[in-house]
C-alpha cells in the first residue's frame, strides 16, 4: 500500500514540476521527506526499504526512539518546534533541522553544535501568513536575523522552511508559497550555500512544487491518517 501511495505522490510531484511556468532557482527536482511522526518505527523501515531517503519527525523523543532502532540509515529532518533545552539532543539526532524559528534557538543550536564538533545544517522557518498558533520567524524578525547569521559559526543555514495555512481551497496557499520563493531568491542572492526551500505537505504540496519548493514534507498521503489517541 505504501508502495502505491509513494508512486502516486512521486507522480504528482513530477506533474507539478512539469507545470512550472518559469525556470526556478531551486532547480528542477523536489525531494520527498516522508513524515513518520506518530507512526511506529516499522513505517520508517518500510519507507527506507522503498528507497525513501529522508525521514521527517517533529519530536525529539520520538525521533530518538526510532533512531535507536535505525541508527545509521536515512537522513533525518526535524520539522517541529524545538525547545532550546532540547537543542543538544536535536543536534545529536538530526541531519537537517528545518524548524529553526527564533534567534534564541539558533544560539542554542550553535552552542550545542560547537560542543559536539558538528556543523549543523538548518533551515529558517518563516511564518509568512503570521498564524498565531504557528511558530516560525515573523517576516520582520526574519529580516532582522539575516545580518546575524554569520555569527553562528557552527550552523550552516541551507535555506528556508514554510508552512502554509490550512485552506479549503488549495489555490489560497499559492500566495504564501510565492512569497516563500521570493524570500528564498533574495537570501540566495545574499549568501553562499542557500539551496533548500521546504514547502508543502499532503494537502498542498503540488502548489508548493509549482511555486518553487525543492523539498516537500508528506505524511498522510503516504501513510494514512495519524492516530493521536495512541500515545
Ligand atoms: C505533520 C507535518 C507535515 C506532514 O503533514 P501531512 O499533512 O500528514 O502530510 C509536514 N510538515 C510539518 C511541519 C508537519 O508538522
Amino acid at each position: 500500500m505504501l508502495k502505491d501511495n509513494l508512486h502516486k505522490v512521486q507522480t504528482q510531484i513530477a506533474e507539478a514540476l512539469a507545470r512550472r511556468t518559469e525556470i526556478k532557482l531551486t532547480g528542477d527536482g523536489a525531494t520527498l521527506v516522508a513524515v513518520t511522526k506518530n507512526h511506529p518505527v516499522d513505517v520508517v523501515l518500510e519507507a527506507l526499504e522503498l528507497g525513501i531517503a529522508n525521514i521527517g519527525e517533529n519530536r525529539v523523543q520520538e525521533a530518538k526512539e526510532k533512531r535507536a532502532v535505525v541508527p545509521d540509515r536515512g537522513s533525518w529532518h526535524l520539522i517541529g518546534h524545538l525547545q532550546t533545552n532540547k537543542a543538544k539532543q536535536a543536534v545529536a539526532l538530526f541531519d537537517l533541522i528545518e524548524s529553526a524559528d527564533s534567534e534564541h534557538l539558533l544560539a542554542a543550536l550553535d552552542k550545542a553544535a560547537a560542543q559536539q564538533g558538528k556543523v549543523q545544517d538548518v533551515l529558517l522557518q518563516i511564518n509568512i501568513a503570521r498564524e498565531q498558533q504557528k511558530t516560525g520567524f515573523l517576516p520582520e524578525d526574519y529580516t532582522a536575523i539575516l545580518p546575524l547569521l554569520d555569527t553562528y559559526q557552527n550552523l550552516r543555514v541551507r535555506g528556508l522552511m514554510v508552512i502554509a495555512p490550512l485552506c479549503e481551497n488549495i489555490e489560497d496557499t499559492r500566495p504564501v508559497f510565492k512569497e516563500g520563493y521570493r524570500c528564498f531568491c533574495q537570501l540566495q542572492a545574499q549568501r553562499p550555500g542557500i539551496e533548500l526551500l521546504s514547502m508543502g505537505m499532503t494537502h498542498d504540496f503540488t502548489v508548493a512544487v509549482e511555486e518553487g519548493a525543492n523539498i516537500v514534507r508528506v505524511g498522510t498521503a503516504l501513510f494514512g491518517k495519524r492516530d493521536y489517541t495512541k500515545k
